[in-house]
């Protein structure tokens, strides 16, 4: 196993033995363009879902292989987001014999740390949103990266409101849970939805509760517009313009499964902002051959009006499992909390939620009104918000989670209808 916070001497270990990135996402890129930076060169990245890669600059994405023969020359870096996955995997590398094995968070994110500060010192950094976007130290909530966070603040923010303000790294704002698609296992429970269950939240209101508590918090870091599907709102125009605009808001993410083109081009406009970055869901053959030509239709788009977005294509979801309640100890509750990467703060029609699960397993009355785990924006007073919404993003033991698996290794295929 290997903690370490001498940088140099595990890039020194880094350099003398064969490299391997355990899970080529978005963590396992970040930490390739930083060592490559350091001349380390990697041998080949590992990736359960190793048939959803090609490679990456050429380097292989392999299925993982614990017979692999040079164990004691060999560094395996496990790059994986949701910790209890992490230690699944270490567990069964160190059954099996390999020794180098780096998994340590706070590690993996002093090494790509120190490469910045290393820029920043020789006057060479140039602020990349799009490499902080796929950076765990951009996530760290406990030990902030000071170059995201000035860059955020004096960049893509008007004004900060007041620097002893809650700060909320990153709040999720569900417009709608209408989609074109059904897809299995939806975190959002769309599979679930009667016609019924349809709520698209008006644009004023949908403005008034992001402003609220945007009045209530020293700032929001990054928003994260999501649907259902959002280009099918018929103001989504009107919420990008304003969410847009607030000064205390940073990066505003924009994700869209691209399978539904706008009626005209004023959101590809909206979207171009410098603050914004796309990200396409990629559901490749699962789609209609409609939808497909729907998605090249809106990747053409976004690329003619320069809007900074990614197609992803090897998206894998997790399996939250049913809505039994599973009777965890405290102690596990936390843990399932903790571990999971899933957290979004996610706001829908007034209600801060920890994340869709919970939204949308109270909206279609899958669990109990569970109180304390969310904030009723509209019916709590502007002067109790900010200490109200400070409680919220301290509660590690929400109840919804005793009704999920939290994140684990059990994943399902993306998109599948
Ligand atoms: S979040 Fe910080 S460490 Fe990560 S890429 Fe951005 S500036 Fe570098
Ligand atoms: S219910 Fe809890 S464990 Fe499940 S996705 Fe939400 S925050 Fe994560």
């Amino acid at each position: 196993m290997y903690c370490s916070n001498n940088i140099e001497s595990l890039i020194d270990d880094l350099s003398n033995k064969k490299v391997i990135i355990y899970g080529a996402g978005k963590i396992g890129k970040r930490i390739y363009q930083t060592l490559k930076k350091d001349n380390i060169s990697i041998d080949r990245f590992w990736d359960n879902n190793y048939s959803l890669h090609t490679s990456i600059d050429e380097v292989p994405v392999d299925k993982p292989n614990l017979e692999f023969l040079e164990k004691d020359n060999v560094f395996i870096i496990v790059t994986i987001y949701a910790k209890n996955v992490t230690e699944e995997i270490v567990s069964q590398l160190s059954a099996s014999g390999f020794k180098n094995i780096l998994y340590d968070r706070q590690t993996i994110n002093n090494l790509i740390y120190g490469e910045c500060a290393k820029e920043v010192q020789r006057h060479t950094h140039i602020f990349d949103l799009n490499r902080c976007h796929i950076c765990p130290v951009s996530k760290d909530l406990d030990d902030r990266c000071d170059i995201y966070d000035r860059f955020v603040e004096k960049e893509l923010m008007v004004s900060s409101k007041n620097s002893s303000g809650v700060i909320i790294p990153s709040m999720g704002i569900l417009v709608s849970n209408r989609c074109n698609l059904k897809c299995i296992g939806c975190n959002q429970l769309r599979d679930f939805y009667k016609k019924s269950d349809i709520v698209d939240i008006k644009a004023v209101d949908v403005i008034s509760d992001v402003m609220k508590i945007s009045n209530a918090v020293g700032k929001i870091e990054k928003i994260v517009v999501v649907g259902g599907e959002a280009l099918l709102h018929k103001e989504i125009n009107v919420i990008i313009e304003k969410l847009i605009s607030i000064p205390n808001v940073g990066i505003l993410q924009f994700i869209t499964n691209g399978s539904v083109l706008p009626k005209n081009d004023l959101i590809f406009s909206l979207l171009s902002n410098k603050k914004v970055k796309v990200e396409v869901s990629g559901y490749g053959d699962f789609l209609s051959s409609n939808a497909k030509s729907n998605v090249v239709s809106v990747l053409k788009k976004l690329e003619k009006y320069s809007v900074n977005f990614e197609y992803e294509k090897t998206l894998q979801w997790f399996d939250f499992g049913d809505f039994q309640d599973r009777k965890y100890s405290p102690e596990r509750l936390k843990h399932v909390y903790d571990t999971c990467c899933f957290v979004s703060n996610d706001l829908f029609n007034g209600e801060l939620h920890k994340c869709a699960r919970s939204v949308f397993g109270k909206h279609l009355g899958k669990v109990a009104d569970f109180k304390n785990d969310y904030v009723d924006i509209r019916n709590s007073k502007d002067e109790e918000l900010s200490e109200i919404i400070n409680e919220f993003m301290k509660n590690r033991t929400p109840q919804i989670c005793q009704h999920c698996n939290g994140t684990s290794s059990l994943t399902i295929s993306a998109g599948k209808q």
